[in-house]
């Protein structure tokens, strides 16, 4: 793809985005075409200081998050903060220290999101969270519940029986601490960022730290993500055919674990997903090579009031 031209900076500046996938872009699209097509597409180079006044606010509505998912990101950040102390063999920081910091970045983040003006003009830098966006803001019982998960999950990290079982392993075998990295499937780049991967000479365990609770509704979901990480793992560390995958899934609000084992066929399912997700999400393009989009009435609005509730774009779309 040809870039557009280079900024002050030295970046290039790409016409259109590049082509890659992902198991979250997947779900966007099959939630909302209309939202993917924001997300993706009506966002792009949104961040420069020139861009169109459109283009500007999809990119900054992109940025907002939600309480859930952020606290879902401090708790990930605590259990990268743990992990890395382990490794480099110090004492892992007490649960007042990880609470202290995840309280404070919460704070900040209600501080930040009662500043529309300023989250516009730093979409990148600053917080805001959905509730106040849209919303009139938490209330005292959302926020009683947040903290009460946050504390949940960070006593449950530190007492965690695979927490314990990694300050014995060499940390050579300490793969990947809860990095965005992608593999390369059929030409298409593929995104994937697995919490922590455990490798040993018999056996590659994946582990997914979960925040929120194990419900039927996500089983669909996480049967996907973990086989998505099994085939990344697969690739990425060139794992041979005789060791063994396993994924374990652990839900830090109640201290459950979810344990798999990912068997050859599910790679290949994986695969075969994968590749039909991206023949699908290229339906909705003009210029394959390029990722030129079709136009914006090319990607349905979706009939789901809940979709819409808890969606980034209401400001562009329900106009
Ligand atoms: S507001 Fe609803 S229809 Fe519009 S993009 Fe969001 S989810 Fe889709």
């Amino acid at each position: 793809m040809q870039a557009l031209s280079t900024n002050q900076s030295g970046f290039e500046i790409k016409p259109y985005p590049d082509f890659s996938w992902s198991l979250s872009r997947h779900a966007l699209l099959e939630e909302c075409p209309r939202a993917h097509y924001y997300h993706y597409y009506a966002s792009h180079n949104g961040w420069l200081k020139d861009a169109p006044e459109q283009t500007r606010k999809v990119y900054v509505l992109k940025n907002i998050t939600n309480i859930y998912l952020l606290l879902g990101s401090l708790i990930h950040e605590r259990a990268k903060d743990v992990i890395n102390s382990i490794v480099n063999k110090r004492p892992p920081p007490s649960l007042e220290i990880l609470t202290k910091i995840t309280r404070d970045e919460l704070r900040k983040a209600v501080r930040e999101s009662r500043d529309k003006d300023a989250f516009y003009r730093s979409p990148k830098y600053r917080c805001m969270l959905h509730e106040y966006y849209y919303g009139e803001g938490i209330t005292e019982e959302q926020g009683e519940r947040i903290i009460e998960r946050m504390e949940a999950c960070l006593k449950n990290l530190l007492e965690c029986e695979l927490i314990k079982k990694i300050s014995s392993v060499d940390a050579s075998s300490i793969k990947a601490v809860d990095k965005l990295d992608s593999i390369n499937l059929n030409g298409t780049k593929v995104y994937c960022a697995p919490d922590l991967v455990l490798l040993n000479p018999r056996v590659c365990q994946i582990i997914d730290w979960k925040t929120g609770k194990d419900s039927e509704e996500n089983e669909e979901d996480e049967a996907w993500q973990v086989k998505v990480y099994a085939k990344y793992a697969k690739e990425k560390f060139q794992l041979n055919e005789a060791l063994e995958i396993k994924a374990d899934l652990v839900y830090l609000e109640n201290g459950t674990m979810d344990e798999r084992v990912i068997i050859p066929k599910d790679i290949e399912d994986v695969e075969r997903f994968i590749e039909s997700s991206i023949e699908n999400m290229q339906g909705y393009l003009e210029d394959k090579d390029q990722n030129i989009a079709k136009g914006t009435g090319s990607f349905p609005v979706t009939s789901d009031e809940m979709a819409c509730g808890r969606c980034n774009f209401i400001e562009v779309c329900k106009v």
